[in-house]
């Protein structure tokens, strides 16, 4: 039965210890609600590390918490202090952390670090490794574990293999700072399917596979090799439920009242965040001080509680942190608080769900301004819990967050005037304004809560994978040839569909040089010598090119990837009515990209425009190739074109029209009893799409393909249509 594994940093249960013994305090995070419905179900398990090291604990009492733990089937995984140091507060916390958060100055590039995250990354590894099945999914969660989805993936291969990254992936000028970067997205390339919060995190993911390792990408999906990989926004949801339902409870009641008893009448403006410089605590206060001077007129009137749960107190950058705080806060309430009133009431502490829930509810303003933020789930929880439908959300736009709840007022962390504005905003709104943009907010919280998340992200994990599994390369060998060859030579009818550049002959950098050889005549002449095939040449090229080379040959011809087509003794003719009108447009474009992109050259043909770049130096062509793209992309929009990606080439042609299309002509002239398609490149895709199941369909070149099979190179194709015809020759007389 396949399994689920899940695997994070910290296991839902930490084990503590004091001269009483062992502890175990359960957390209801966001993950273990998301996931709850599939742990119930049974065939799942989580690993991870259990919150105490293997220095401070001896043997006995490792077992004593494994058997706890298994029973919940929870498998933990114990590591030293050391590995604790370097690998978690170090790589994890001192790398990884303020990088991808774009605090830069804060990254600490350090080898025994990295060497420790090498290390914890291939413990996780070997651990799964024993556990895990080739029908299993495994899920890996976060930051701590970028190099395991391919550690895994060496491991398990069949595998489904998912990773979600719960911070923000930096844009490549950030992310290209760090000398293991390759190791880490080739790490991540091991999954089937990359989880981001937000779309543009996905887009800097795959913005840094495409210049760090050289993978493009087509809407998010990338072929690496014999493999798909997707990367995709998921924005991670929470428990609404649990939020809106828990006015009722009598805990969060009693809080509220007592609250309310403290505040008076005075507006609340809260903010709730952990100790962390990515959350703009300093920069908050100065515009709270800002606004305080701004509109005097709110002093004695409004009170901001801001709540600081401490976190990695060991590290000095937190210290410093809570100084800079505490300084803060003292120096506004000193300079701002009359007897009677206090502007900050500032909480150093963590708070548990009862009392958080109800300082959400009393709160009339959330400000919530991370300097970055992958996504902020307390926005989220504010939103959920202000069930009346009054409140107003003030948020950064350097959050997740922010992408979503586009109804709440955005700020920039940075601006003080546009936070006061904003406070001021907030404080005098309107009930009905409230009230229209928390239900709009909360509708859509609700539907797409948690678990709905975690379902949404395992349905996608399934489907790329089995899109990967039927796209893996199959080798056309020896057994699946002879198979081939028996219904070709059984067949009454045969249709015969090749492609020129790529598959019959090599592919060369000036087209012009890919002339057929007298070998190549000869074969294609032996297969239409033969009275049941009827073959059919595909190719994007220009029809007078195909004409002046082939016509003296009883073909089927599609020029221009099926814009023309000439059936065998026929004329050349549209397979539908085409205009070109939209050439006077693109044709400057494509003339620009020719002269910034030496070694470039724009190719027109009759309703189409290709730009080629197989000669331009290697960098200078991923970049121009994707802007022509950007470009191309954005002005076609409304011009009825598609703009198509083929090898070394950008083509902008009618929309709809490709070579499946005009393969159909042929295919559905009769119900041919043996099918045979050989293509390169993606175009070709277009084809093996359109053909029915019992066809033999072969990608040249070893890519994951709708093709049942892979021949490696032309010459492989030239050998493979030799022996076709040859066997087929020879059968006469051996019967
Ligand atoms: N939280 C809490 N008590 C506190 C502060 C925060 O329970 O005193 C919870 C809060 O409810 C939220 C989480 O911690 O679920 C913080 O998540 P967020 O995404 O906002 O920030 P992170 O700490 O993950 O960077």
């Amino acid at each position: 039965m396949a399994k689920l594994i899940i695997v994070s940093n910290r296991l839902p249960i930490s084990v503590s210890k004091d001269e009483e013994g062992l502890h175990y305090a359960e957390s209801i995070g966001g993950l273990t609600t998301g996931l709850s419905s599939f742990f119930e179900s049974g065939d799942s398990l989580w690993i991870g590390w259990p919150g105490i090291t293997s220095d401070d604990t001896n043997e006995d009492e490792r077992g004593q918490i494994e058997d706890h733990l298994r029973q919940r089937d929870y498998h933990p995984l114990f590591l030293s202090e050391e590995e604790q140091q370097n690998f978690y507060y170090g790589f994890c916390n001192d790398t990884i952390w303020p990088l991808f958060h774009y605090f830069h100055l804060y990254t600490q590039f350090n080898e025994d670090y990295w060497q420790s995250y090498q290390k914890v990354n291939t413990l996780f590894a070997d651990a799964i490794g024993q556990i895990a099945e080739p029908g299993d999914t495994i899920w890996i969660q976060d930051y701590h574990f970028l190099l395991l989805p391919q550690l895994v993936r060496e491991r398990v291969p069949e595998a489904s293999i998912g990773f979600f990254l719960h911070i923000p992936f930096p844009s490549y000028e950030i992310f290209r700072l760090l000398p293991w970067r390759a190791e880490l997205l080739r790490g991540l390339m091991g999954a089937d399917l990359n989880g981001f919060h937000t779309f543009s995190y996905a887009q800097h993911f795959l913005d840094s596979v495409r210049r760090i390792l050289g993978y493009d990408n087509k809407l998010g999906v990338i072929q690496a090799e014999d493999r798909l990989i997707k990367a995709d926004a998921f924005p991670m949801g929470i428990d609404y439920r649990r939020f809106a339902d828990a006015g009722d409870l009598p805990e969060v009641r009693a809080e509220v009242e007592r609250l309310r008893a403290e505040v008076i009448d005075r507006q609340v403006i809260f903010s709730v965040d952990r100790l962390d410089y990515s959350k703009g605590i300093p920069e908050r206060l100065v515009a709270y001080d800002h606004f305080l001077t701004q509109y005097p007129e709110y002093k004695g009137r409004v009170t901001l509680i801001q709540v600081t749960a401490p976190s990695r107190t060991g590290v000095e950058q937190y210290q410093q942190l809570k100084k800079q705080i505490d300084e803060l806060v003292g120096d506004i309430n000193g300079r701002h608080a009359f007897l009677g009133w206090m502007p900050v009431w500032y909480l150093y502490q963590s708070q548990g769900f009862h009392p958080l829930r109800a300082l959400y509810e009393i709160a009339d303003v959330a400000l919530l301004t991370p300097l970055r933020d992958g996504m902020n789930l307390v926005a989220k929880e504010y939103v959920a819990s202000k069930t009346q439908g009054r409140g107003v959300l003030v948020i950064s736009e350097m959050t997740g967050a922010a992408s979503e709840l586009v109804e709440s007022l955005i700020v920039n962390p940075n601006n003080k005037q546009q936070i006061a504005d904003a406070l001021h905003l907030a404080l005098s709104m309107s009930r009905q304004e409230q009230i229209r943009r928390n239900r709009a907010m909360q509708a859509r919280l609700e539907r797409y809560d948690v678990r709905r998340w975690a379902e949404d992200f395992l349905e996608s994990l399934a489907e790329v994978h089995s899109a990967g599994m039927s796209l893996s390369v199959q080798i056309l060998n020896r057994e699946s040839e002879a198979a081939l060859i028996e219904a070709y030579r059984r067949a009454e009818d045969r249709l015969i569909i090749l492609d020129y550049d790529g598959t019959l002959v090599s592919l060369t950098d000036y087209p012009h040089d890919a002339t057929p050889d007298e070998d190549l005549y000869h074969l294609l002449t032996t297969l239409v010598g033969d009275k049941r095939n009827q073959v059919l040449l595909l190719s994007g090229r220009g029809k007078d090119q195909l004409s002046e080379w082939l016509e003296r040959l009883d073909l089927g011809l599609v020029a221009e990837h099926g814009v023309w087509i000439r059936p065998q003794g026929g004329e050349w003719q549209t397979i539908e009515p085409l205009d070109d009108n939209w050439k006077a447009s693109i044709r400057p474009i494509l003339d620009r990209f020719v002269e910034r992109t030496p070694g470039s050259l724009m190719e027109e043909k009759t309703f189409a425009l290709a730009w080629h770049y197989r000669r331009v130096n290697e960098d200078l062509a991923t970049v121009r190739a994707q802007e022509l793209k950007e470009t191309l992309l954005q002005l076609t929009a409304n011009l009825h074109l598609d703009v198509l990606e083929g090898d070394m080439v950008i083509e902008v042609k009618n929309v709809g029209i490709n070579k499946g299309k005009a393969a159909g002509y042929w295919l559905n002239e009769k119900p041919w009893s043996f099918i045979l398609a050989l293509g390169d490149a993606w175009t070709d895709e277009d084809t093996f799409s359109v053909l029915p199941e019992s066809a033999y369909s072969i990608r040249v070149g070893l890519k994951p393909s709708l093709a049942r099979f892979n021949l490696e190179s032309p010459t492989d194709v030239r050998r493979f249509l030799t022996r076709l015809t040859q066997d087929t020759i020879k059968r006469p007389l051996l019967l």
